[in-house]
This record gives C-alpha cells, sequence and structure tokens, in this order.
C-alpha cells in the first residue's frame, strides 16, 4: 500500500503475468488497434447477458430497470472514451480477481510459448484472447468505476492503473449497477475522438452484439458538461442467429464468431441451422482455424453458448457437444428448454442429448463436405484438430463410419508426414489382390517410416499407412474395418499377404521354415523368456530380424505408450521373427561358442528397431563391442 490520497484507496500489484501481457499487448496489437473497442463492447454485453440470467431467479437485481445497453460517450476536450453498460457489475474482490490477475488455466503455458519475437507472439496473443487489457493499446490510463446489480449505492469500486506494473482500487459511490470503463487516450489517439469513426468501429466489430449501443458526446459548453444523444442505435442489437441466413454478410457471421470465439482469427467453416422436429432450436457452429492453446488441456473452457428463446443460460455448455468435436465454437438457442436450466439438469436432460446429437450431425457433415469440396481447407482443418477428431472413433459408436472417412494418414506412398491420404483414397488404389488395409504404428513419424515390418510391403510395393499419434493406437483398436475392407497392423500376427503371394513364394516359405525350424529352437531356447516364439518371416528384406505382437496381444508400441502414461500394461511376450535370406541370420546358423550373444543382440537390436528400449543396455553395448573385435579379427 504506497498511495493513501483518499482513506479507503489501496494500490496492488498485477500478477507477473498480466504485466507481461500488458507489454506484449502494447506493442505487438498496435496495428490493429481499434479491437480494443470490440473487446471492452463484448464484455459489457456479457455482463448484459450475466445479468439477464441471474435476475430470473432474482429479479431485484434489475433495481426496477430490466433493460439493458451500452453506452459509448466520448469527449474531445478531457480526451476521454467511456464505455458503460448496465450489466452484473462487479464488487470489489471480483474486480481485484478479474482486473488484476489472468484467471485462464493453461496461463502458465501460454507464457512459457512466447518467444519474444514480436511477429510470432502477437498470432499467439489472438489466441489467447486479449480482453479487457487490451485497452492499453490506446489508453495510458483506464478507470473503471462499477457495482454490482443489487448492492447500494455506495458499494461501488473504482479501480485505475497507467497499464505499468500496479492498480489502485477504492470503494466509491455508484447510483446505477453495471460497469464504467473509461479511457484516458494516448496521445496520438485523437482520431478516436469522433463520432463517425467510432459509429464505423462499433458496425464493424459489434454489429451483432444483442445489446443496444448507443453513442454520446460530451463537450464542456457555457460552464457546463452537456452531453448530446448522438444518434439512434448504432448496432443492429438483434441475435445474429435468429435472423434469416440471408440477411446475414458472411462479414457478420465472422464478427459474430471473433466474439463467441474468443479469437481474433476468422473461423475456418460455420453452419447456421434452424432445426424443428422433436426439438425446436437454432444453432450456429463455427470451426475455428487453429487450435487454441489449451486444446489439450482438461480443465479448459470449452463448448457452447446455450440461450434459451434468445436468453443467454450459460457459457461453456459442454453437454451440447462431445469431447472429441470440443474445438466447436457457436451457440444454441433453443425454444423448448425451461429457463432455469441449470448444468445438473442439462447432463440428464433427454432434449439435450437430442440438440447434442443433431449438432454432432451439423459439425460431422460440415467437415465431410469440406473434406469433399476443399480440400486445402480440409488440410487445415486436420492440421490443427485432426488428433482431437480421432477421439471419436472410440467415443462415438454411432458415428464411426463417418469420423473414419474424415480420418487422415501419412502413408509409404508420400514424403511428408502432411501429405495424407484417406481410407476411401488408400482402398481405391490399393493393389490387385490386397484385401486388407495395412498400417503401422510408432512413435515418431520417421520410426514409422523405416520400421522394418514394411520392408516386405516396400518390396512388393504395397502402401502401407504410417501412424505416429499417440492416440492412433488406441483409436485404430475401435477400428477394425473400413467399408468392408480389414485394418491389419503389418507389426501383428503371422504375415498374411492373402492373394498378393502366390502358391510358388507359399510352398518356399514352408520349406524355409521347416529347414531353419533347428535354429528357431535354438535361439527360442536360448532367449527363453523373453520372448514367445521365435520364427522365420517374409516380411523382412533388409533387416536380420523384427519383433510382431501375437494376434491378440497388444503391439509393443501400445506397451510403451501405456508405460509412458504410468499405466500397467498387461504383460505380453513378443514374437521374434528372423530374416532366412539375411547373412546374419545365417552366420548363426553355425555359430557354436558366443550363439547366445548373437541371439540376445539379434532381439535387442529389433526391439531397438521399433523404437523400444532395451532393459540392459550396458550388457548389450558389450556384446556389440566384443563382436566388432572379433570381426576385426582379433
Ligand atoms: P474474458 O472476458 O476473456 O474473461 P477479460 O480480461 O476481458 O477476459 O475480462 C476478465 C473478467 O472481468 C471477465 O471474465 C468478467 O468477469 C470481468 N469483466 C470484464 N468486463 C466487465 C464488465 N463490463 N462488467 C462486468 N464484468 C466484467
Amino acid at each position: 500500500m504506497t498511495d493513501s490520497a483518499t482513506a479507503n484507496r489501496e494500490t496492488l500489484g498485477f500478477q507477473t503475468e498480466v504485466k507481461q501481457l500488458l507489454q506484449l499487448m502494447i506493442h505487438s496489437l498496435y496495428s490493429n488497434r481499434e479491437i480494443f473497442l470490440r473487446e471492452l463492447v463484448s464484455n459489457a454485453s456479457d455482463a448484459c447477458d450475466k445479468l439477464r440470467f441471474e435476475g430470473l431467479h432474482n429479479a431485484a437485481l434489475f433495481e426496477n430497470n430490466p433493460d439493458s445497453q451500452i453506452r459509448i460517450a466520448y469527449d474531445k476536450a478531457a480526451r476521454t472514451l467511456t464505455i458503460a453498460d448496465d450489466g452484473i457489475g462487479m464488487n470489489r474482490d471480483e474486480v481485484i480477481n478479474n482486473l488484476g490477475t489472468i484467471a485462464k488455466s493453461g496461463t502458465r503455458e501460454f507464457f512459457s510459448r512466447l518467444s519474444g519475437d514480436q511477429q510470432k507472439d502477437a498470432n499467439l496473443i489472438g489466441q489467447f484472447g486479449v480482453g479487457f487489457y487490451s485497452a492499453f493499446i490506446v489508453a495510458d490510463k483506464v478507470t473503471v468505476t462499477t457495482r454490482r446489480a443489487g448492492e447500494n449505492a455506495d458499494q461501488g469500486v473504482r479501480w485505475e492503473s497507467d497499464g505499468g506494473g500496479e492498480f489502485s482500487i477504492e470503494m466509491v459511490g455508484k447510483d446505477t449497477r453495471g460497469t464504467e470503463i473509461t479511457l484516458h487516450l494516448r496521445e496520438d489517439q485523437d482520431d478516436l475522438l469522433d463520432g463517425q469513426r467510432l459509429r464505423g468501429i462499433v458496425r464493424k466489430y459489434s454489429n451483432h452484439i444483442v445489446q443496444p449501443i448507443v453513442m454520446f458526446k460530451e463537450e464542456w459548453k457555457d460552464g457546463a458538461n452537456v452531453v448530446t444523444d448522438e444518434d439512434e442505435t448504432v448496432n443492429q442489437a438483434s441475435a445474429l442467429w435468429a435472423r434469416s441466413k440471408n440477411d446475414i454478410t458472411d462479414e457478420q457471421y465472422k464478427e459474430f464468431y471473433k466474439h463467441v470465439g474468443h479469437d481474433f482469427d476468422d473461423p475456418l467453416a460455420w453452419s447456421h441451422a434452424r432445426v424443428e422436429g422433436r426439438q425446436e432450436y437454432t444453432q450456429l457452429l463455427y470451426i475455428p482455424a487453429r487450435a487454441p492453446f489449451d486444446l489439450w488441456d482438461r480443465n479448459a473452457r470449452h463448448g457452447i453458448k446455450l440461450y434459451v428463446r434468445r436468453v443467454f443460460i450459460m457459457d461453456d455448455a459442454e453437454q451440447l457437444m462431445p469431447q472429441y468435436l470440443r474445438f466447436v465454437r457457436g451457440v444454441v438457442d433453443s425454444a423448448d428448454l425451461p429457463l432455469n436450466v441449470s448444468r445438473e439438469i442439462l447432463q440428464e436432460s433427454k432434449d439435450i442429448e437430442a440438440i447434442r446429437k443433431g449438432c454432432t450431425g451439423k459439425v460431422l457433415g460440415l467437415l465431410s463436405d469440406m473434406a469433399e469440396n476443399d480440400k486445402e481447407k480440409y488440410a487445415k482443418f486436420w492440421e490443427a484438430f485432426g488428433r482431437v477428431l480421432k477421439e471419436g472413433i472410440g467415443e462415438d459408436y454411432a458415428n464411426k463410419d463417418k469420423i473414419a472417412g474424415l480420418l487422415r494418414f501419412a502413408s509409404t506412398n508420400a514424403d511428408t508426414p502432411e501429405e495424407t491420404v484417406s481410407l476411401k483414397d488408400y482402398i481405391g488404389r490399393m493393389k490387385e489382390g490386397q484385401e486388407k488395409v495395412y498400417y503401422v504404428t510408432a512413435d515418431t513419424f520417421n520410426a514409422a517410416k523405416n520400421s522394418p515390418h514394411l520392408e516386405v510391403f516396400r518390396k512388393k510395393g504395397i502402401e502401407v499407412l504410417l501412424l505416429s499419434d499417440r492416440v492412433d493406437e488406441w483409436a485404430l483398436s475401435y477400428l477394425t474395418e473400413f467399408d468392408g475392407k480389414q485394418l491389419a497392423s503389418v507389426a501383428k500376427g503371422g504375415l498374411d499377404l492373402g492373394k498378393l503371394e502366390d502358391e510358388a513364394e507359399k510352398e518356399a516359405q514352408q520349406k524355409e521354415a521347416d529347414e531353419f525350424k533347428p535354429l528357431t529352437d535354438k535361439i527360442k531356447a536360448s532367449l527363453a523368456e523373453r520372448v514367445k516364439e521365435v520364427r522365420v518371416t517374409h516380411r523382412l528384406t533388409d533387416s536380420p530380424a523384427c519383433l510382431v505382437a501375437d494376434d491378440h496381444d497388444i503391439s509393443g508400441n501400445l506397451a510403451r505408450l501405456l508405460k509412458a502414461a504410468g499405466q500397467n500394461a498387461p504383460a505380453s511376450q513378443p514374437i521374434l521373427e528372423i530374416n532366412p535370406q539375411h547373412p546374419v541370420v545365417l552366420r548363426l546358423k553355425s555359430e557354436e561358442v558366443r550363439f547366445d550373444d548373437w541371439a540376445a543382440v539379434l532381439f535387442d537390436q529389433a526391439l531397438l528397431a521399433e523404437g523400444g528400449q532395451l532393459d540392459d543396455p550396458a550388457t548389450f553395448v558389450k556384446r556389440i563391442n566384443q563382436l566388432m573385435l572379433e570381426i576385426g579379427g582379433h
């Protein structure tokens, strides 16, 4: 407490993150400075929505004035701009919390990603959502006077800051509920003190705001402050989603998205529809262009704004969207739900289930459409949200096939992980005689691409899907076939190429299996418990050996993922397969003295090649060195 100009005035420090955010924002968003008005009007509108909702249960909050509007006043002489609302307002604690800290989940993680590079950080900050603090882009001092609805007139709070490290706070009188934010403009911001200019900004960014926005001019005339009501309501002031599609421009859809999505960028796509049937509702759903910084944060706010007959009910109604579509933003406005619906009720409501089903169908339809008709856009979507969408394979049984159609995979036919293929396209270009969709899973794209399990497929020119997302193993365990074709891991079970192999090949293989029986038996005896079985394979051309999982066991990759996640993987032994053509294997046939070392190295290198970890790396290294010396002729 450093300031005591008024008895109850205190000076408090901003949370470190706020200081960082302020610095960053002032510098990196300057070229976009007019967005401050959108952010403040958006907050004012949210505050009016909250009042309307709380007022449903407690009419006293309206203080005999149920209408809410947003007022923008400018004063050329004082060089100030004021944004006032009749919303819910804030009490002292709320002011300190809301305007002194950043409460968003993932904040720390967000700040750890800032690079110091202004251009890059400016992009990030858009994802984070700029909000109230954007006032400091144009103002060098901001004064907030607010009173929570329903409190006495002496319970007003004044907050003030110059955007440095601190803010002051004191109790003041305030007759009307709601919040008034006065911006003391920076030197070079006088162009904002103009009704025409301000109306332009409001129409550009805030036309969709439901509350009327009214403009005032304040002047000092003949020794008194004269306030002139400049004109009628500046904005359209009707719920955008309730209007007919034909009356809404793309620009308006985009601006509305920035409001509901707390995003800086345009959305990738949207779907606006009025649904009639068992449930009557309007939905306006958006697919963002990029992932929010907290997409993987389980506690992140997500979901849809729920309205009932235009009355705002709640933010983040996660019941309206399945988890795997958590990136979707937008509004659902129900005509049938009761106004006093709570989160608890939502959880059990059959009506909500019907709405969720409808919304899910809409989003999947929108995505299918995009995948079909705008491949470039879909690639962008996939890059941002593909990994999340994959969760749907396991989560949404009813839509599994639809989601499977939306999946994209890297493949041995492409050079980079970005060039992807759909299951449909894969099947369309399968080789003659090929009956299955083949895939390999690994930790990284490169490990998948270079997996020894692919060797025979490469030789025969058969395409294999390369899966390296963590979620792939899990998702694919729910997807055993697509369009009548079985999906088969190349690292599981015996190699069965079906009609891709001819009779002669099969016969030759059987002969080799018999011929190598003594060797495979001997290796099995040497490795004992480490392997379930040792057998000859034809899947290898370059490598001497590889590991495969038995048909009903979990793959090595999945076992490693589970272990990394701290979960118990069911114990399963791999099968060691050896390449009967490989010189190392042929050499092993005649090895007597160091057979156990050779067998152990064969096993260990197969484990390494598929991205596994050795139990006892030191012994492996010792054995390798020993073998190198022997080759050297010592
Ligand atoms: P966000 O709006 O994304 O939560 P902001 O920094 O814009 O972040 O605002 C922080 C919080 O301050 C809001 O969540 C809200 O609780 C409160 N707030 C901001 N403006 C107002 C206002 N005009 N009336 C009431 N509360 C407000």
